[in-house]
């Protein structure tokens, strides 16, 4: 008997760690798809009407297709990591060439000065700030952020 309840206990706990797993897994889908969702926007609407973008941090100008979306605070806190919102001087991200994004590491002290003076003072410090409050997003907003930022995608003029 003792035997059996510790093979349900077993069981129970491999059921359920599966599911852990398996909604892991997902939400991990979930953020790449928005991830994917967020730069396809940010790269494309920020483009000119021959598809040509500024590097934020460098002015380079390039193929929206050509460039990142780059991040002033990491991709790593997630509170900010989808912040985008210019009409309330809010914005994590901002297209940005492979060079700054990647070989110049992102340029952030560039990055928090351009966002200081296009959104106004004080802006990098206010998202530096937010980016240290936890904030979770459960799959269902993450989805629903991904559908939003793909119906903007495509209302873009190509
Ligand atoms: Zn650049």
């Amino acid at each position: 008997m003792v035997q059996v309840q510790e093979e349900i206990v077993i069981f129970v706990h491999l059921v359920s760690n599966t599911q852990i797993l398996h909604m892991m897994i997902t939400k991990t889908k979930a953020k790449a798809k928005l991830d994917k969702a967020l730069s396809d926007y940010v790269r494309k609407s920020n483009a000119d009407e021959n598809g040509i973008v500024n590097c934020f941090t460098c002015t380079a100008r390039k193929s929206w297709k050509q460039v990142d979306n780059g991040h002033f605070i990491t991709r790593g806190k997630m509170s900010t990591r989808w912040l985008y919102k210019p009409e309330e001087g809010l914005v994590n991200t901002m297209p940005q060439c492979k060079r700054c994004n990647g070989f110049l590491g992102g340029q952030q002290f560039v990055f928090a000065k351009r966002l200081d003076h296009i959104y106004g003072k004080g802006t990098a410090d206010k998202i530096l700030l937010m980016s240290n409050q936890t904030v979770k997003f459960s799959i269902a907003e993450l989805q629903e952020m991904t559908a939003h930022y793909n119906e903007l995608f495509r209302n873009l003029r190509n």
